[in-house]
């Protein structure tokens, strides 16, 4: 049998909307416990892309691999609970439902299963909330917090189902210096834990530090991928990207 030596792989992958070529064609690899980037200016494709990995588009063309097993035909539920767990570029939280509430929504059977199975899922979501700074707001709703806080949740709930890929759609919008500082921190201990992340933001140098492997999109195409510092000082990132 062939052996799995990817976690993702994304072969051709195209999503138009009508006349829109949002991502036209591109093909990526996500190897183990490894933090890729993507960098690309706005309307590149960058969000199209995680929205076709996580299968809430639907594809134009191409073809999807989890761990071996092909995906481009399954619903986003199924694909989640396999190990596929995201952060959306605006916060999509529940307003009206607790902190605890919204990450226990990342935790399977948090409010279900038996007894010793609600105790673990539970333990998975204080161990969430505590990583991600939200000790002692687990009783707040989302509008009583900043909007930091608010993206912290919204990651606390993707940790707690313990995924094998996490993709994050600028986690860290909106946020000051050291928000920033402490949710790149929390990335680089996931990575340490040997967690495969995927994460788009726009902060150049940001990216350079945290990834291992960065890839550049423009006009719904890649236009570079590789070690972060060479693929910044390729020429076609430099004119499309940092306009130089
Ligand atoms: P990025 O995340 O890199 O800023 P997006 O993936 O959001 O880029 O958008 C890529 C292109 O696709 C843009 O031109 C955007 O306007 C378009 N687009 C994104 N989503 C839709 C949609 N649901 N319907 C039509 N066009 C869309
Ligand atoms: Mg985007």
């Amino acid at each position: 049998a062939e052996v799995a030596t990817s976690v993702l792989r994304a072969d051709d992958v195209a999503v138009h909307f009508g006349g829109v070529k949002a991502v036209d064609g591109v093909s990526i690899v996500l190897t183990p416990g490894r933090l890729f980037g993507i960098l690309g200016p706005n309307g590149s494709g960058k969000s199209t892309l995680l929205a076709a990995l996580t299968r809430l588009v639907p594809l134009t063309r191409g073809r999807l691999e989890f761990e071996g097993r092909r995906y481009d035909r399954v619903r986003p539920h199924t694909i989640a609970a396999r190990g596929v767990a995201r952060t959306f570029q605006t916060v999509r939280i529940l307003p009206g439902r607790t902190v605890f509430d919204n990450v226990a929504l990342g935790a399977e059977s948090a409010g279900s299963g038996s007894k010793a199975e609600r105790g673990r899922a539970r333990e998975r979501v204080r161990r969430a909330i505590e990583r991600t700074g939200l000790s002692g707001k687990e009783r707040h709703r989302p509008d009583e917090l900043s909007y930091g806080h608010q993206r912290r949740v919204e990651i606390a709930r993707a940790i707690a189902s313990e995924p094998t890929l996490l993709l994050l759609d600028e986690p860290t919008a909106g946020m000051n210096r050291q928000e920033r500082d402490d949710i790149t921190g929390l990335l680089a201990d996931l990575r340490a834990e040997g967690l495969t992340q995927l994460l788009i933001e726009h902060d150049v140098q940001m990216m350079v530090d945290a990834c291992d492997h960065l890839f550049a999109m423009n006009f719904g195409a890649l236009i570079a991928e590789g070690e972060p510092e060479a693929v910044v000082r390729h020429p076609a990132v430099q004119e499309a990207y940092l306009g130089t």
